[in-house]
């Protein structure tokens, strides 16, 4: 039944681990893995070779930790739909024993699967794209071809079809993705539908396809599957849904026969982030709670949840019956397991960097995850101990040395671990960068692991070669991360002038006028630590009105927050600073920069620095920018003077993370390295 609105928690999570009965089945507690592709579905990531192998053990994973119900990567139900060429389709019955494969493994991890249908619409990125209308999305290179009424009528049929085709497969049900700007959202939105038949113009005609879809569906596979709808609550684009429109839409989702809605927010396109690490926790939860009010049927809230305590609390709050939750699953497979158990401490935390899974797939590679690089490799580096117990040396626990001493010590080796500080390395300054605290969780996490498995931790210990020359030790393991790179500028040794290091951790003694020299990753969370006004609302600074007023949920007029400094980013390339961010949160970070003020500078050079502040040549033009500070961002060397000195007597030593390679380097880089040297032990 769907949780009471007075319902009061108890220990261990007492409403997300309650059952959820939907009438011919039952949900054995209130937690969703939520869609999302992982690169494991389409050809070129072994599928011709390995089927739905690999994914198979991937769900697999999940599921027999505890997760109630699976939902697949969106799968287009013709070609038009695909998101690119090689995305999934399912239109026919030769395509079945693949998924069988993977319904089979989740079923016998426990779980219950729902396969997600995705016509992408003129999101489509190939020529064959079709839409409501010919009008090309802003993020995509192609332009749309409108769909005839004929060509809609037989695409909710093909809806219907790969709907039926889930059901022989033995999925419990679908999703049907009616969100985040796709085909069914772009039919509501009179934006993207500027249709003059029955298809188009009034509300009514605009939610017809939607409605006729779930009805097609619910007609094909009877009343004992589940349909989920996930309906677009928050457009966040001006021309989006008003708050009527929704609450009216929801209605008319369950009387089609839909069995549960879900929270999508936002459209792709629209330039407000939703899941990344910028926004807070459960952001969007009163969004779902709004629309429950309205139906009879269980509502399933999503987005920036990523710990059981956010679920339990949106379940209390009354906002869902159900909680999505997709990149927590990939950094943790055993998440609800934990939960379950009490244990909500021991799990290894989605940092919602989006470096590892959607970046990934963004690009066309297999998804990962930056905290757990097991994740979608688990036929490459399964749970399994290693043939024979070996003595690991570990030196240095920055995230490189945290990965490799917890994956060598889960694989049965004896661990031995130091670090000349605490542990953490460079993830102890990120934790320090505002929206990125949660970073202080995954130190957390592989610390507690390393003490779960019996790692002998040395804190506090700078490691001499004199310590490790005689020492007897299967593998010694350099880990010694990164020092900052000083630039050779006249008038470095200034008073004015510090690295990034002492810029984070003396962040309260920085003047209101600031230069930062170098903007790559860290020149960015340097410039935004200082110049975006901490005391602006979130929503406010994304132009969101938690009223829901407008349409799109957007306000009218989005507050000027201000800078709280003059921030200068300055790189020597010419280009936009911030060319080479991730491409899911770069566009974020720009854009936050931009608002706070922040003056990005391309193509410059530094001439020197001295009591009247950093000078420069801009454009050929000579500059000095009068500020109190200046902060060097620019790079870093290797820590590694002990790996030469100990490969020279012939200790079997290796290097792993920034101390063996700093160009291109990156916390994903060096986490995955660490485990990837483990599995070779
Ligand atoms: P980085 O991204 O390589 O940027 C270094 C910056 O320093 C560049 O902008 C470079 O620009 C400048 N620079 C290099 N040599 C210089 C010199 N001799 N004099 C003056 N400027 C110089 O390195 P980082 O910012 O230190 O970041 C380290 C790693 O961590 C990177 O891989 C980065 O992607 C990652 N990281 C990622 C995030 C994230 O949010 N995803 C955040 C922080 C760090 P010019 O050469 O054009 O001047
Ligand atoms: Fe979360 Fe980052 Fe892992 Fe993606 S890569 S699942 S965002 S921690």
């Amino acid at each position: 039944m769907p949780i009471n609105k007075k319902s009061t928690p108890g220990p261990n999570f007492a409403l997300l681990s309650s059952p959820l009965d939907l009438g011919f089945t039952t949900l054995k507690n209130r937690s969703i893995m939520g869609a999302m592709h992982t690169g494991l579905e389409n050809p070129l990531s072994g599928y011709k070779l390995f089927g739905y192998k690999k994914l198979a053990e991937f769900y697999r994973e999940r599921a027999r930790a505890g997760v109630a119900l699976i939902i697949t990567g969106g799968v287009s139900p013709d070609f038009s739909g695909r998101l690119s060429l090689l995305s999934p389709q399912l239109s026919h019955a030769w395509q079945l024993p693949a998924h069988r494969d993977l319904v089979q493994a989740v079923h016998e991890g426990g779980a219950k699967i729902c396969l997600q249908i995705l016509h992408a619409g003129r999101y489509a990125y190939h020529p064959f794209a079709r839409a409501p209308s010919a009008i090309r999305s802003p993020i995509s290179p192609y332009r749309p071809r409108a769909l005839s009424d004929r060509q809609i009528r037989k695409l909710i049929a093909a809806f219907a079809r790969t709907a039926s085709l889930a059901q022989q497969a033995g999925y419990d049900g679908v999703e049907i993705m009616g969100s985040e700007g796709y085909l069914i959202n772009q039919f509501v939105c009179p934006g993207s539908n500027k249709r003059e038949d029955s298809w188009g113009g009034s509300f009514e005609n605009r939610i017809r396809f939607s409605l006729e879809i779930v009805r097609a569906v619910r007609q094909a596979t009877g009343s004992d599957f589940i349909i989920i709808y996930r309906l677009s609550m928050l457009d966040l684009r001006s021309d989006g849904s008003s708050r009527d429109e929704v609450r009216r839409h929801a209605v008319e989702i369950e009387k089609a026969g839909a069995s549960m809605i879900n929270t999508g927010i936002g459209w792709h396109e629209a330039r407000i982030p939703t899941i990344a690490s910028v926004v807070p926790e459960a952001a969007f939860s009163w969004v779902s709670g709004m629309i429950r009010q309205h139906v009879a049927i269980p509502v399933i809230t999503s987005n920036r949840i990523n710990s059981p305590q956010r679920a339990e609390q949106c379940l209390q709050n009354g906002d869902a019956d159900m909680v999505s939750m997709a990149r927590p699953f990939l950094a943790d497979s055993e998440f609800m397991r934990k939960a379950l158990d009490g244990r909500p401490e021991l799990i290894n935390t989605c940092i919602a960097c989006n470096q590892g899974c959607l970046d990934h797939v963004f690009s066309g590679r297999r998804a990962s995850c930056l905290v757990n690089p097991r994740a979608c490799y688990e036929t490459e580096y399964p749970p399994e101990k290693a043939a024979s117990k070996k003595t690991i040396i570990v030196v240095g626990l920055g995230m490189a040395g945290l990965s490799c001493a917890f994956h060598a010590a889960m694989r049965g080796h004896h661990v031995i671990a130091y670090d000349a500080d605490n542990l953490g390395g460079q993830f102890n300054l990120a934790a320090e960068i505002p929206g990125k605290e949660s970073y202080a969780r995954s130190i957390r996490y592989f610390d507690s692991q390393l003490s779960l498995l019996n790692v002998e931790v040395h804190r506090n210990h700078r490691v001499s070669f004199e310590d490790l020359r005689d020492c007897f030790a299967d593998a010694i393991v350099i880990a010694t991360g990164v020092v900052p790179a000083i630039p050779a500028i006249p008038g470095i040794d200034h008073f004015s002038v510090m690295d990034y290091v002492t810029a984070i951790r003396r962040r309260e003694m920085l003047g209101d006028r600031v230069a930062i020299i170098g903007a790559g990753g860290i020149g960015f969370d340097i410039a935004e630590m200082l110049a975006v006004n901490k005391h602006c609302d979130w929503y406010q600074q994304w132009g969101i009105d938690r009223h829901f007023r407008g349409r799109g949920g957007l306000l009218e007029k989005r507050p000027d927050c201000g800078a709280s400094r003059t921030v200068y980013l300055l790189q020597r390339k010419k280009g936009k600073p911030g060319k080479r961010l991730a491409r899911t949160t770069g566009w974020i970070r720009r854009l936050s920069l931009r608002r706070a003020g922040v003056n990005m500078l391309s193509g410059v050079s530094y001439e020197k620095i001295d009591d009247f502040g950093l000078h420069i040549t801009h454009h050929g033009i000579p500059v000095t920018l009068a500020v109190d500070h200046v902060i060097i961002c620019a790079g870093q060397h290797s820590e590694n003077s002990l790996y030469g000195q100990l490969e020279n007597i012939g200790q079997p030593v290796h290097l792993i993370g920034g101390a063996r390679r700093v160009r291109e380097l990156d916390a994903e880089t060096a986490i995955r390295e660490g485990m990837e040297l483990a599995y070779s032990f």
